[in-house]
């Protein structure tokens, strides 16, 4: 896959009057990267995806498309596809003609528009459906043609807002295996707005997470999941056992288990539930809690537990042994290069 940066967000901020949506945002899009925008409600992600569209100019900053200037290029001029939240396809036209419509404005043959719309249709799994109008089409189905409308004139970067939030859930999983099908095979740019963790996590070959209009961490799934930059990404990716750290003496708070130097500066201890387990007798780490709850999940069991100074911790255990009941007094263990401090 190559690796050159495509397009480059420089310095860019937006505010809508007064209100800052985008602070000074800077990275970068390698070509072929599955880049996804991820953060809560109003964090600042379809501002972004607008400004890098050209559906909005921002207050300040550049945008650079192959090295080149495009702040101020129209969309039209930039042609990059977008796929937005609802399927905005053309209510009264078919799936074909749906397909085809960037391509008749594009003003391309008759043959050649009729063989993509077939390339297209069969690459989203609509053969048999040419004739339908969206109305008699799953939701599913209208966002498959909404994808294959963007994709028809073979754009150099896909920009996706929510495409699957109408989605049910098992609807959503379909449609992101396709995604990632479709990513791989045209090696097209993909940029993504999500707010949900895991979609994120599961499709992106990197993923930039945003809170209130800042950029928090930029890195590949494993990067942002296993070493976040600071704790709202910690806590934003999935379950996360924080542990208070006394600063003066390096130390767990209440305990005497001492921790690397790297913490100077930091307020807790970071670990993932999966990452965390009971003690065995040679692990190097005991940390005595309470057992408060064990919640049976089938292959699993989640066990909720309190340390002394009253945290909550949580971890998976694949086996339930019997005779532990709440109250129960317990030691967990963890490696140490498997937390962090934030
Ligand atoms: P969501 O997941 O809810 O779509 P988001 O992260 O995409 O959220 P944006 O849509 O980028 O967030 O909005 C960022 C902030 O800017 C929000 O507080 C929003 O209310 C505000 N905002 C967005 N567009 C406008 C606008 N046209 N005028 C005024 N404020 C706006």
């Amino acid at each position: 896959m190559a690796s050159t940066t495509q397009i480059e967000v420089c310095s860019i901020g937006k505010k809508y009057g007064k209100f800052k949506a985008l602070g000074d945002i800077n990275l970068g899009i390698a070509e072929g990267e599955f880049l996804s925008l991820l953060g809560p409600s109003g964090s600042g992600k379809t501002t972004l995806l607008t400004l890098i569209g050209g559906y909005d100019a921002p207050s300040s900053g550049r945008l650079l498309f192959d090295g080149q200037d495009m702040t101020n290029w129209p969309a039209k001029q930039r042609g990059f596809g977008m796929v937005f939240q609802g399927y905005a396809l053309f209510p009264h036209l078919t799936v074909a003609e749906n397909i085809a419509f960037p391509l008749k404005v594009q003003k391309r043959s008759k043959a050649q528009i009729a063989d993509r719309v077939a390339q297209m249709v069969e690459m989203v799994g609509l053969s048999g459906h040419e004739a339908k109008k969206p109305t008699a089409l799953s939701g599913g189905q209208q966002q498959r043609v909404a994808l294959a409308r963007a994709l028809a004139y073979e754009p150099k970067v896909l920009l996706l807002d929510e495409p699957f939030s109408a989605l049910d859930k098992n609807l959503r999983g379909q449609m992101q295996e396709e995604l990632r099908r479709l990513h791989r095979d045209l090696g097209t740019t993909f940029v993504f707005v999500t707010h949900d963790q895991e979609e994120a996590l599961a499709l992106s070959t990197h993923i930039a997470i945003f809170n209130h209009g800042e950029l928090q961490q930029i890195g590949t799934p494993e990067e942002v999941y296993e070493r976040p930059a600071n704790r709202f990404t910690a806590e934003f990716l999935g379950d996360i056992n924080l542990l208070s750290l006394d600063g003066s003496t390096g130390c767990l708070a209440e305990t005497a288990i001492e921790l690397p130097k790297t913490i100077a500066g930091q307020s807790h201890l970071a670990i993932r539930p999966e990452h965390m387990r009971l003690a065995a007798d040679d692990d190097a780490i005991q940390l005595p809690v309470r057992l408060r709850d064990r919640v049976y999940l089938g292959s699993k069991s989640r066990l909720l537990l309190e340390t002394s100074g009253g945290e909550e911790l949580m971890l998976y255990l694949d086996n339930d042994p019997t005779d532990m009941r709440p109250g129960s007094e317990l030691r967990v263990a963890w490696d140490a290069r498997d937390s962090f401090a934030v």
